[in-house]
């Protein structure tokens, strides 16, 4: 897949599922974790929804001028040239945050060099697999207990609700 196109499974606008507030959220298509009791088995696939430009997409939320952004899927690291393409893009044409779900953890993105390249334009990751055995209704943008919310910058931290735990790491 080129860096400038990303095979987009759905965009759902002024969602408030994705992070707080308003926001713009790209599912994009294609998951190789696998996750046992995934919620979205259908965004496994690679080949599935369809290809969109980085500039389309940026358009799109950039004609928003209140909702912020979020990432999801699929996973937005098996992407992760075009995606960071866009949260660049995002950072440097807006002041829009980005929320960024992933099934890796953060400790395997930044192990790897070409995966750790989007983490600067991230505000907040919520990252690791989906595990069934720890599977808890009540948690706040996330399926289990293993998930955490990471706030990466300082700007969201007061936007984000008190009940969510936050793993602050720099
Ligand atoms: S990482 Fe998310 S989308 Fe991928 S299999 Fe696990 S729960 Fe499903």
């Amino acid at each position: 897949m080129a860096s400038d196109t990303i095979r987009v499974l759905n965009i759902i606008e002024q969602t408030m599922a994705d992070g707080p507030g308003l926001r713009t959220s790209i599912y994009c298509a294609g998951c190789a974790h696998h996750c046992p009791g995934c919620h979205n088995p259908q965004s496994w696939d690679f080949a599935g929804g369809k290809d969109m430009k980085v500039g389309d997409l940026l358009e799109i939320i950039k004609a928003d001028e209140i909702s912020d952004v979020s990432f999801s899927g699929g996973d937005p690291f098996y992407q992760v040239d075009a995606f960071t393409s866009l949260a660049r893009r995002i950072k440097e044409e807006t002041d829009k945050t980005i929320w960024c779900w992933t099934g890796f953890t953060i400790e395997e993105i930044r192990a790897d060099e070409h995966l750790a390249q989007m983490l600067p334009y991230i505000d907040v990751l919520v990252d690791g697999p989906f595990i069934l055995e720890r599977r808890d209704t009540n948690l706040l943008f996330r399926g289990s207990d293993n998930q955490r919310i990471i706030y990466l910058t300082p700007k969201v931290e007061d936007d984000i609700p008190g009940a969510v735990p936050l793993v602050k790491l720099r």
